[in-house]
């Protein structure tokens, strides 16, 4: 376990920072949580200390389906556009506050037609009211669609082509997320990533956060994208590793909800680090801000002290995240002047 001094912390923190993973449903904040619960009555706790512990989820569910229960609540306040679009704009407020200054927020529209609204209004709610606070907070949004495992593959088809009707929007993703054990065989929906990828989208799996040595994350390449959701479980297969890091597919891991669904048992257990000393390029992410009760400053610390990762890595796994964004060029360019510009003068970052 390594020190994180008063410094460290303090340069962490003021670190502009790329958060690549990251779910608008796990990011709810209890005080507006609390208020959509009264204004749309919807049963839940009313006190923040109640609602907090039904958004957060245990430090250790131990396994995938007990973490995914965590969203039942926010999902049931999330099917009217205002509550969408004050969610996306406190979430959008909450990462600049910790420095982020490029996120992807990624979120699946199928969840939030239950009230009656389109998968279109869905996402343009959602989009209009990212770009809209990203231009008041000065940072760069970009949206990623999310598909389900567990939906029947047409209905995949028909959400990456509003998707990619979505691009002018800020839509450049498309990902697909769910029960890993209910639903291992990502490739039954291979026709929404084929037009997801001729629509121009960047393409991410989630994978690998059952602990299979690797089977799931090799399903999931089958699908050609260019980043995997999570793949921890990467390690343990030394093949994959050498091909990932040949292809350079990128893992965005988010340590502490990997802890939450079981994929490790202790943060220190964490493969980040060995990942990334294998060659591997990763990304590292809250995942869940508020399900996960994490900032994205805290998980690199974490990572720090846990895991040993030095400042030199951290920085540079925050730079990466930059360079495979899905992102125009020109705004890809301009961020990673930018970042480049700050640590200049702040030799802990750069390799001796
Ligand atoms: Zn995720």
């Amino acid at each position: 376990m390594a020190a994180v001094t008063s410094a460290v912390r303090r340069l962490v923190q003021a670190m502009p920072k790329a958060e690549l993973h990251l779910h608008l449903d796990g990011c709810l904040r209890p005080a507006t949580a609390l208020e959509l619960a009264e204004q749309y009555g919807v049963a839940a706790p009313r006190t923040f200390a109640g609602i907090f512990d039904a958004l957060v989820a245990p430090a250790h569910p131990g396994s995938q389906a007990e973490l995914l229960k965590s969203f039942e609540l926010p999902l049931r306040l999330m099917q009217h556009p205002e509550a969408l679009a004050r969610i996306t704009t406190d979430l959008v407020e909450d990462k600049v506050a910790d420095r982020v200054r490029y996120m992807e927020i990624k979120w699946a529209p199928a969840f939030h037609c239950e009230g009656g609204l389109s998968v279109d209004q869905v996402i343009t709610v959602v989009a209009d009211a990212a770009a809209a606070a990203a231009e008041r907070c000065g940072a760069v949004v970009r949206l990623t669609v999310v598909a389900l495992r567990s939906a029947d593959p047409a209905a995949n088809v028909q959400l990456a082509h509003e998707a990619v009707a979505h691009r002018g929007l800020g839509v450049t993703g498309f990902d697909l997320a769910g029960f890993e054990a209910a639903h291992p065989d990502p490739t039954i929906h291979a026709e929404a990533f084929d037009v997801a990828r001729a629509g121009g989208l960047g393409l991410t799996v989630h994978a690998g956060e059952l602990l299979d040595d690797g089977a799931l994350v090799r399903r999931a390449l089958e699908l050609r994208p260019h980043r995997i959701a999570h793949g921890a479980s990467s390690i343990g297969d030394p093949s994959l590793l050498a091909e990932l890091a040949e292809r350079g597919i990128t893992l965005d891991l988010c340590p502490t909800s990997n802890v939450q669904a079981g994929t490790v048992a202790e943060f220190a257990e964490h493969p980040l680090v060995r990942l990334l000393r294998a060659g591997v390029p990763v990304t590292i992410n809250t995942d869940d801000t508020t399900i996960s009760d994490i900032t994205l400053s805290e998980e690199w610390l974490s990572c720090v002290r846990e895991l040993g990762l030095t400042l030199p890595e951290l920085w540079a796994c925050n730079l990466h995240a930059l360079q495979v964004a899905f992102v125009d060029e020109p705004t890809r360019a301009s961020l990673l002047a930018d970042f480049r510009a700050w640590a200049a003068a702040l030799p802990e970052l750069h390799p001796t």
